[in-house]
């Protein structure tokens, strides 16, 4: 090192570290606001009543042990599902969103491995075979990844969606298709 670069050298070495870590803040970020997205565009299409998602920490509304960094108020818990077509459709708003947030980032994205077993654990209890969800799940955000995409976005950006805003985006970035809804 050169007389009197100490100091400059050791500010860079700081920038660089606050760069990695806002890096990774960000990759965070994105990875929550990518989960956080393809829960509701799926609970979209099964026909849940979304009233809100977040990506503002909080605590999990199916799984109340977890604390997640963002949510979504929506009424697809499996617990409460009365037949075994329910809590399919449940199950596949479950593992919607660490789908989509692996489908985002990649085979190192960090995945909601708990939300995955809660989702297992439930298809296990109705007799529903697993990896079928775990499909069926995938087909539905492939098809729908603009929509994913764009409320992602949003939520990046505003933080928190209404039900109705929701709809809106998921509405308009949708290429209808013969059978959608
Ligand atoms: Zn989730």
């Amino acid at each position: 090192m050169a007389p009197g670069r100490g100091v400059s050298a050791a500010a860079a070495r700081v920038a660089q570290l606050m760069g990695e870590r806002s890096d990774q803040t960000s990759a965070k970020h994105r990875a929550t606001a990518y989960h956080e997205a393809g829960h509701p565009v799926v609970a979209y299409w099964l026909g849940f009543a979304i009233r809100s998602v977040t990506v503002l920490p909080g605590a999990h509304p199916l799984f109340k042990r977890l604390t997640t960094e963002g949510r979504v108020d929506c009424n697809a818990d499996w617990v409460d599902a009365k037949t075994r077509r329910d809590a399919q459709r449940c199950l596949v708003y479950g593992v919607a969103g660490p789908i989509a947030e692996a489908m985002a980032s990649g085979p190192t994205g960090a995945t909601d491995t708990d939300e995955i077993e809660s989702c297992r654990h439930g298809a296990d209890r109705w007799g529903i075979a697993f990896p079928a969800v775990e499909r069926q799940a995938r087909a539905m955000l492939r098809l729908r990844w603009r929509a994913v995409k764009a409320v992602a976005e949003a939520l990046m950006a505003e933080g928190t969606l209404t039900g109705t805003a929701l709809r809106t985006l998921i509405k308009a970035n949708t290429v209808r298709r013969k059978g959608d809804r």
